[in-house]
């Protein structure tokens, strides 16, 4: 399920293939991809327009447009970009295509939980307004941070889940932040020690800026705890004991009772 590093994988991605480029036309294979405006003036709205930037917000991707307007994708479970040549055979769960003259970009979305809007603004849709900091931006400091935990009831590993707190985190890289910082996904945030908040903060960026780099250059993250996590009888890569699971804010949750306090 993509989260931060992965859409903004693709927004690197997409960066390289369609800036600079007019779309021609669009076609909609699965209309219910389409939440506003509706599909066929959806499709008006981008005929003719220019790519002039990629954009991240969160887990949502910004494709934005010349002479106005942003079309919005969230990638939810199973949505992917595509690029392709026109004459390419369509995957068969390919959802909305984008043609770029002979070349043209296919949102292609097995499970159909992702979504696309166009907008004339960012700042008239609702979702983004709400999207809380982005950890990997220059506002995400450790005294915003701290702020932000100040007085949270409720675990940490809940706290790291919501977007409008800190934007762009899912259940995988949860646990894995919260592995690598040693701290109990369970814990409440306003019982982290000073000392445990700075190595919060710290590790938040690490684990999301490496994993940005590893999917630009091998495809895939690699970390010890991400390929053990999920694994039957799995062990944790740092002491050998048996990884737990346990349903915690709502999610299955990985950790390792040994190491994580
Ligand atoms: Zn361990």
């Amino acid at each position: 399920m993509p989260e931060l590093p992965d859409v903004e994988t693709v927004a690197r991605s997409l960066r390289r293939w369609i800036i600079g480029r007019r779309i021609t036309g669009v076609r909609l294979l699965t209309p219910s991809t389409i939440r506003t405006p509706p599909p066929r003036e959806f499709a008006r709205h981008l005929t003719g327009r220019r790519v002039v930037g990629i954009g991240r917000r969160g887990k949502y991707l910004l494709i934005r447009l010349r002479p106005s307007g942003t079309l919005i994708t969230h990638l939810r479970m199973t949505g992917d970009f595509r690029m392709a040549r026109r004459l390419t055979p369509l995957h068969p769960h390919t959802r909305v295509v984008i043609q770029f003259g002979r070349r043209e970009l296919r949102f292609v979305d097995q499970r159909r939980f992702g979504h696309m809007d166009v907008v004339e603004t960012e700042e008239d849709f609702g979702p983004l307004q709400r999207l809380g900091l982005e950890p990997l931006g220059r506002a995400f400091t450790l005294s915003r941070w701290r702020e932000l935990l100040a007085g949270r009831r409720g675990t940490v590993k809940g706290l790291l889940l919501r977007q409008d707190l800190i934007a762009g985190i899912g259940n995988i890289y949860a646990d894995e932040i919260l592995w690598q910082a040693r701290i109990h996904p369970a814990r409440p945030s306003h019982r982290l020690r000073p000392d445990e908040i700075r190595r919060l903060h710290g590790t938040i960026r690490r684990v999301l800026q490496r994993a940005v780099a590893q999917l630009s250059k091998y495809g895939h993250p690699v970390g010890r705890f991400l390929d053990a996590r999920g694994e039957d009888n799995a062990q944790c890569p740092g002491c050998g004991r048996p990884l737990s699971a346990a349903r915690i804010a709502g999610r299955t949750t990985y950790f390792c009772p040994h190491c994580q306090r």
